[in-house]
């Protein structure tokens, strides 16, 4: 094992694919970064299938690790937006908009090991196995304190960040919206071919995301809590059943099931006074409901940012107000865009408000007959919510 470090410019907490993101992008800059990372090896078993807009393709491009995933993802097309049994709806397509594809799907692990593969990158240290029990951040030199084989550590860093997906270390000041749902996820197959085409079905107990992944689809089923139990367990043709009832038939019989898995829905923030010397990244800044697809792909334009304010910045200026404040000058509108889009629609959409499903309908419809509003939804889709 390579010498573990007692001291480093930068230490990141979590490989995540946040935290492995921002490895690369501050490779070659000269700082020297220590990646702690809880699991034994850079590898995940996830059932999760993510969408990676346009934009985070440009991203994964300049870190070198595209051309890793590329093999291992599916362009998505178009894009099929409508309401169940009640009219309204939009379909975005890739040819309109200009790009190549208005997204990608590809498995978590997937992404998570092409990015992976180049690490460590540049003047980075990875301490795998590594889990952080605490971090005392403080201006110009933070403490942070893990467990090694059973053995505790610390090194000490300049600047920390905390990508760890906000489970292990949350915000003293965490705000929760709990959505009262799950995701329910699992591949499905359809009797129709999908053509690169995804679907957002907004039924009354919440969205069904169907996203082309290889020859099938990899659905995410929002369960209300008191469904749940149900429908993890429920014999798969009854699942297939169901599931046709309440997406329709767009797109022929759903004819076979793969594993089911649960992810709780939440939004969860990270808010209050800022700590000198540390920032949070990824969904251990913000965890959004998936509905919209926007979790890593805001996560990796943090990383981005972050990075670049580090290498714009002397290094004693890190983690101090200014440096703190303009680093979040520069994310405020596309996460706090993020956040509202992801909200608005999980509560719009799942409401039975009387006269609002017409509304909805008709923003649809209007959505799909102008062709630049349609165009401008797509790029806040694609590049976050600042796009224009
Ligand atoms: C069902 C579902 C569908 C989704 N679909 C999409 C989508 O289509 N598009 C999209 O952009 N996003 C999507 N997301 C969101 C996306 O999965 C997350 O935004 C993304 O995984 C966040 O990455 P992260 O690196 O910040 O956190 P994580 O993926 O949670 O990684 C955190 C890392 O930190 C490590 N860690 C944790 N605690 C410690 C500790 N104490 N010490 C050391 N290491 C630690 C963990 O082992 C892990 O490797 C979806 C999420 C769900 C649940």
């Amino acid at each position: 094992m390579a010498e573990i470090p007692l001291h480093a410019d930068v230490a990141i907490v979590g490989g995540g694919p946040v935290g492995a993101a921002l490895v690369h992008a501050l490779a070659g800059s000269g700082i020297r970064v220590a990646l702690l990372e809880s699991r034994p090896v850079m590898a995940a078993r996830d059932p999760r299938a993510l969408a990676l807009s346009q934009g985070t393709r440009l991203v994964l491009q300049r870190l070198g690790c595209w051309d890793r995933l590329e093999p291992r993802v599916t362009p998505i097309q178009t894009i099929h937006v409508s309401q169940s049994g009640r009219i309204g709806r939009a379909l975005l397509a890739a040819e309109e908009t200009g790009v190549p594809a208005l997204g990608y799907t590809t498995e978590y692990g997937d992404l998570y090991g092409a990015l992976a593969e180049g690490l460590p990158a540049g003047d980075a240290s990875l301490i795998l196995g590594a889990r952080v029990t605490s971090v005392r951040p403080g201006l110009g030199c933070g403490l942070v304190e893990y467990s090694l084989e059973e053995r505790p550590r610390s090194l000490t860093a300049r600047f920390i960040i905390l990508a760890d997906g906000g489970k292990s270390l949350p915000s003293p000041d965490v705000k929760i919206k709990d959505y009262g749902q799950h995701a329910v996820i699992c591949t499905v197959r359809t009797e129709a071919a999908h053509h690169g085409r995804a679907y957002e079905r907004f039924t009354p107990s919440g969205p069904i995301a169907l996203l082309p992944l290889g020859e099938a689809y990899a659905l995410v089923w929002t369960t209300r809590n008191e469904s749940l139990e149900t429908r993890l367990a429920e014999p798969d043709a009854t699942f297939l059943e169901h599931l046709q009832r309440a997406f329709g038939d767009r797109q022929g019989r759903f004819v076979e099931v793969g594993a089911r898995s649960a992810f709780p829905l939440r939004l969860v923030t990270a808010s209050g006074p800022e700590q000198p010397g540390l920032v949070r990244v990824g969904n251990a800044a913000q965890t959004l409901h998936p509905v919209a697809g926007q979790g890593f792909n805001l996560g990796l334009r943090d990383a981005w940012w972050l990075a670049q304010s580090l290498m714009d910045s002397p290094p004693d200026a890190w983690g101090g107000p200014q440096f703190l404040a303009g680093y979040r000058q520069h994310r405020r509108a596309d996460v706090s865009g993020g956040i509202a889009m992801t909200d608005v629609l999980v509560e719009l959409f799942a409401n039975d408000i009387p006269g609002l499903a017409q509304a909805r309908g008709i923003a649809l419809s209007a959505l799909d007959a102008l062709p630049p509003l349609k165009s401008l939804f797509a790029r806040k889709m694609m590049f976050g919510a600042q796009a224009w």
